[in-house]
């Protein structure tokens, strides 16, 4: 992605924000243990105003009035050659203005004296008020400070907004830029799933596929995890969050995996179910094929114009039948629907946002009314069922849990598919079974 990319959606917000001032600060760094950090990974907000990677930083932007030009303003870290030797490079605020096209760039060590002069005579201030306790002390005593000038004429802010809701909404309809990055994500997240099956082996641990999958990640130049990876085998995987991946996996089970990568900010959200030994049994097979049509279903309902719950509802619709003719459940397929009760074997959503975070930015739902589909929206579809041991379940089925997860945008009105995917990792029963093939 370019920097007027990045120039034009503060063009954006600015216009979106008037007389006001926004202020979005990137994430701190943080510690693991005593002087060791957590791998730094930039606010999602201020990488999509600036682009800008280094942690310390804050971008202002100044809507444009009668007496003043809109402009955006960096505070960053200075130059240092002491800590550039240890650390690694810096921009300093004259290099990232020149390099990052913004109107003015400061050391980060000014902002606090200079947040009061920005927020003068101002109608309103915008911040993600709520989201980090120390900036919201930190913005009162910068308000404090204008009013304690209010003899010598000086105003500040009578409205306080918060942010989110403006990028949000930014956020959530993707432009081309954006969908090549999480095309190269989802299609490095695809190979890494495809590695995973073809060295699975009964006897190996969960953490086993979690570093084949890391392996390919990295190697194919994906910055890291999206998000931790679940690998669980057997009745592991109905265990939603399940993130320990250390059991071994068993002959005759399935391992279920989900896991993505990001890619300059972007995630990609895979999962797969797929036999440890290569090959489904009877049963194994009956479910996944549920949960493949599920899908389908899913995608059929995923298009512009349609609503977020459509592809949920379908799946579910399918799903439920799915567990009548498995004997899980008796009963009128409505009426098994109205009651919930395919919610013992399915528990979750079908699709999330998907974007710079892998749950992203943008309402679901405002008042009783879903959000409508529109294209450049990107969604996962990811249908599951998770039969969890129980003295009613038959033998055959207990401990299998399965989900299938691909990541899609809405295609543009008009466009016979609804919906383009994105993922690509081997997913049918054939495809799965060729993939692992052992000869
Ligand atoms: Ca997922």
């Amino acid at each position: 992605m370019t920097h007027a990319h990045f120039l034009a959606r503060r063009k954006r917000l600015l216009k979106a924000i008037g007389d006001g001032v926004a202020i979005v600060p990137t994430a701190p760094e943080v510690i693991r243990n005593r002087d060791a950090h957590h791998p730094y990974r930039f606010d999602s907000y201020f990488w999509y105003l600036t682009g800008f990677p280094e942690p310390e930083a804050v971008v202002v932007l100044i809507g444009g009035n009668g007496r003043t030009k809109a402009k955006s303003i960096l505070f960053c870290r200075e130059k240092h050659e002491e800590r550039e030797i240890w650390d690694g490079y810096r921009y300093g605020p004259k290099a990232a203005k020149a390099a990052f096209g913004f109107d003015a760039a400061y050391s980060i060590e000014q902002l606090d004296k200079k947040l009061p002069e920005l927020l003068v005579d101002r109608d309103a201030l915008w911040h993600a008020i709520g989201h980090d306790a120390e900036w919201d002390a930190r913005i009162a005593k910068a308000l404090n400070a204008v009013r304690a000038q209010s003899r010598a004429g000086k105003r500040a802010p009578r409205a306080i907004h918060d942010l989110r809701a403006e990028l949000d909404t930014m956020r959530l309809v993707k432009d081309g830029a954006e969908a090549a990055i999480q095309q190269r994500a989802a299609d490095i997240a695809s190979a890494g799933h495809a590695r995973a099956m073809r060295a699975c082996r009964p006897g190996m641990a969960e953490y086993e596929l979690e570093a084949e999958l890391t392996y390919e990640f990295r190697k194919r130049g994906a910055d890291a995890h999206a998000y931790t990876p679940i690998v669980a085998g057997g009745a592991n995987a109905c265990v939603l969050h399940y993130v320990e991946n250390n059991k071994l996996l068993n002959d005759h089970t399935l391992v279920l995996i989900d896991a993505g990568c990001e890619v300059e900010g972007y995630a990609a959200d895979i999962t797969r179910t797929f036999p440890v030994n290569g090959r489904f049994n009877a049963a194994q097979k009956d479910v996944y094929q549920i949960v493949l049509a599920a899908q389908d279903a899913a995608f059929a309902a995923t298009a512009p114009g349609r609503h977020f719950m459509e592809a949920h509802d379908a799946a579910v619709r399918v799903l439920t039948q799915g567990l009548i003719d498995l004997k899980l459940l008796k009963g009128d397929l409505d009426n098994l629907i109205e009651k919930g009760d395919f919610r013992r074997f399915y528990m979750h959503r079908t699709g999330h946002w998907l974007g710079l975070d892998v749950h992203d930015a943008g309402e679901y739902k405002t008042g009783d009314q879903w959000t409508v589909l529109q294209p450049g929206m990107t969604v996962t579809v990811e249908p599951g069922l998770y039969i969890r041991p129980a003295d009613d379940i038959p033998p055959a089925l207990a401990g299998i849990g399965i989900r299938i997860e691909d990541d899609v945008r809405v295609t543009e009105f008009g466009d016979p598919r609804g919906c383009d995917i994105y993922t690509s990792a081997p997913k049918t029963v054939a495809e799965i079974e060729e993939v692992m093939r052992r000869d």
